[in-house]
């Protein structure tokens, strides 16, 4: 079930990162796993025909994808976000090596603020803090099996998958939001 508000999206894929790795491995010609010396946040300019290229913030402010004030909320947004996931998956024994977040504006009435538009474990790298174990897609990525196993790992470590879940009975329900749970 999930409640949905609508944002205006800001075409940009906001990457963050704590350990080298995938295309910062490759481009700074670093070791993957290697623990980079602060938390490090990429944009990517979200366009499918030109293969999400990197881009800086002149890029950004330049051609008017954010504004100055807007890209500094994305950065402390993704940096606090970064803190509270890594915090997350520390106390259950995982590296969040890497992640990638949208941001969009969201209007109310007459104000707007920058909010979180899309997060998800699947646009993470995470690792086994003792085995070092890619518990992500690069599985699947990088034909190593076992993806659904730790899909199914990650979800039970978080206490949100039970051992033997019973499959649910029906699909997602519609809800209005005066509906909502408070
Ligand atoms: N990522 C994503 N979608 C993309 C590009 C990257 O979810 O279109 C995620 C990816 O899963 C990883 C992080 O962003 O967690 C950094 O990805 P990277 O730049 O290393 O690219 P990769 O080599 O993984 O494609």
């Amino acid at each position: 079930e999930q409640l949905i508000r609508e944002v205006e999206i800001i075409p940009l894929e906001v990457v963050v990162r704590n350990v080298a790795a995938g295309s910062l491995a490759t481009r700074i010609g670093v070791d993957e796993g290697t623990p980079l010396p602060r938390s490090i946040v990429e944009f990517y300019y979200k366009s499918d025909k030109l293969g999400d290229p990197m881009v800086s913030e002149e890029h950004i402010t330049a051609f008017g994808w954010a504004n100055p004030q807007e890209l500094d909320d994305i950065m402390s947004l993704a940096l606090r976000i970064n803190d509270f996931l890594s915090g997350l998956f520390l106390g259950v024994g995982i590296r969040l090596v890497d992640f990638k977040c949208e941001f969009g504006r969201l209007w109310e009435n007459e104000t707007m603020r920058i909010v979180l538009a899309e997060i998800s474990p699947d646009c993470s790298r995470l690792w086994d803090i003792e085995t070092q174990n890619k518990l992500d897609k690069d599985r699947f990525r990088r034909d190593m099996g076992g993806l659904v196993e730790a899909y199914q790992e990650v979800a039970r470590r978080l206490g949100i998958m039970n051992e033997n879940e019973p499959p649910r009975p029906t699909g997602p329900v519609l809800v209005a939001s005066s509906d909502a749970p408070k």
